[in-house]
C-alpha cells in the first residue's frame, strides 16, 4: 500500500510540482487548496502524512495544525515562505513535525517525508536503542559507546531520551525544557545549550559526531542517517 500524502498549497504551480514529484515516488496523493478543505480531507481520507502551506487563501496554516491535530497525530510537514525563526518554532509547538522554507529542494522534502512517516519510536522499557556505536538501556538508565559505560546526568539522561525518542524530529527549546523540567523555566536557552554540549561530549567519537543536530534558533534534532 502506497503511503497516502495530502498537500494543503494554494499556489497551483508548486502544488502540480509536488503532487508529480511525489507520485513519482509512488506516493498516493489527494490535495486542497484552502485550509477549510484540508482540514476535511484530513478527516474523511486519513492521509498518512500532511504537506502544509502556512500562507491559505482562508485561514491560516496554524490554525489548521490546531484544527488537525484535535482529532489525528498524522505526521504534519509545513513548507512555507516564511523563514524566520519565530515561525517555524510556532508551528512546530503547535503540532508540525518538520519544517521546510521555500524554495526548497525537493529530494529534502522526499527525505523529510520518509523520516516522518516512520513512527515515532516507542521506548521499550526492556529494549536498548542502538544507533552505531551508541546504545541505551532505559531500563537501566545506562548509555554505552563502543560497550564503554558513560556517565550521564539524570537531566542530561532525560534529553537524549526525548531526543532519540523522536529521532529525526525537531525538538523545540521550548518542548525539550516542558519535557525535561516540566515548565519553561529559563528566559533564554543557556541553560540547554550547555547540556546539550556536555551531553555531545560524552556520546560523540570521531567517526560518530554530529549525533544531536542544532536547528539554529529552533532547537535540536537526533540524527538518523
Ligand atoms: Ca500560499
Amino acid at each position: 500500500m502506497p503511503a497516502k500524502i495530502l498537500i494543503i498549497e494554494d499556489d497551483e504551480i508548486i502544488l502540480r510540482f509536488l503532487s508529480l514529484a511525489l507520485k513519482t515516488n509512488n506516493y498516493e496523493i489527494i490535495d486542497a487548496k484552502n485550509g477549510i478543505t484540508g482540514i476535511n480531507q484530513c478527516m474523511s481520507q486519513k492521509p498518512d502524512l500532511v504537506l502544509l502551506d502556512l500562507g491559505l487563501p482562508d485561514i491560516d496554516g496554524m490554525k489548521v495544525i490546531e484544527e488537525i491535530r484535535k482529532v489525528s497525530q498524522t505526521p504534519i510537514i509545513i513548507i512555507s515562505a516564511r523563514d524566520r525563526d519565530k515561525d517555524k518554532i510556532a508551528a512546530l509547538d503547535h503540532g508540525a513535525n518538520d519544517y521546510i522554507t521555500k524554495p526548497f529542494n525537493i529530494d529534502e522534502v522526499l527525505a523529510r517525508i520518509r523520516v516522518s512517516l516512520r513512527s515515532v519510536k516507542a521506548i521499550e522499557e526492556d529494549k536498548p536503542f542502538i544507533f552505531k556505536e551508541l546504545k541505551i538501556d532505559f531500563n537501566k538508565h545506562k548509555v554505552f559507546v563502543n560497550e564503554e559505560d558513560i556517565h550521564l546526568t539524570p537531566i542530561e539522561f532525560k534529553i537524549l531520551q526525548l531526543l532519540v525518542q523522536y529521532q529525526g524530529k525537531v525538538l523545540t527549546h521550548k518542548f525539550i525544557q516542558d519535557k525535561v523540567w516540566g515548565y519553561d523555566t529559563m528566559d533564554n536557552y543557556q541553560t540547554l545549550r550547555v547540556f546539550i554540549g556536555s551531553i555531545r561530549k560524552k556520546i560523540e567519537t570521531e567517526n560518530m559526531n554530529s549525533l544531536i543536530i542544532t536547528e539554529i534558533g529552533v532547537g535540536y534534532r537526533f540524527n538518523d542517517d
